[in-house]
C-alpha cells in the first residue's frame, strides 16, 4: 500500500501545529489535525472547536475525519489516508479512526490523561478490533505540549 512520504507528514504535522495555535485565538485548547491521502496530499484540517461551537464531539481529529471523507472518493472509508494530530487522541477520536479505517495515525504529545493511543488505553492496537492503524508517535511532541501548557498556564491565570 502507498503511503505518504515522510515530508509530507512533517509538513502535515507543522500545519495541524499552526491549527492548535489558532484554536486557542477562540478559546478551545490547542490541538490541530491535518488528513492525508495515501499519496499524501492534504485532504483535510481542522482546529479544536468545542467550545467555539459548543459540540462536545468538535475535536479537532474528528472534524478533520469528517472533512476528508467528504473529499475522499471511498465513501465513509479514509482507507490508506493518514491522521496527522498534535496530541495523542481521547477514546472517541481514537476510535472514529479504526471506523474510519485510517492507514495511520501520527501524533506529537502523548496525554497521560485522557490518551487512548496508549496511555491510558491502546484502542487503535486493540486485537479485539479487525482494523488497527499503524501509529506514529511524539513527533514534534514537544511544541505541541509547550503550546497546551502555555494554554493551560494562561487558563489557570498564573
Ligand atoms: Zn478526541
Amino acid at each position: 500500500m502507498t503511503r505518504p512520504a515522510d515530508d509530507a507528514v512533517d509538513a502535515a504535522m507543522a500545519r495541524a501545529l499552526e491549527l492548535a495555535a489558532a484554536a486557542q485565538g477562540w478559546g478551545d485548547t490547542p490541538i490541530g489535525a491535518v488528513v492525508l491521502g495515501p499519496a499524501g496530499t492534504v485532504l483535510a484540517e481542522a482546529a479544536n472547536e468545542r467550545e467555539r461551537t459548543g459540540d462536545p464531539t468538535a475535536h479537532a481529529e474528528v472534524l478533520a475525519l469528517r472533512a476528508a471523507a467528504r473529499v475522499h472518493g471511498d465513501g465513509w472509508r479514509l482507507t490508506g489516508c493518514t491522521l496527522v494530530v498534535t496530541l495523542e487522541p481521547c477514546t472517541m477520536c481514537a476510535g472514529a479512526s479504526v471506523l474510519a479505517r485510517v492507514a495511520r495515525v501520527v501524533y506529537g504529545a502523548d496525554d497521560p490523561k485522557a490518551g487512548a493511543v496508549g496511555s491510558l488505553w491502546d484502542v487503535v492496537r486493540d486485537r479485539r478490533l479487525n482494523h488497527r492503524p499503524q501509529v506514529t508517535a511524539g513527533v514534534r511532541a514537544e511544541e505541541s505540549a509547550t503550546l497546551l501548557r502555555a494554554f493551560f498556564r494562561a487558563r489557570r491565570g498564573l
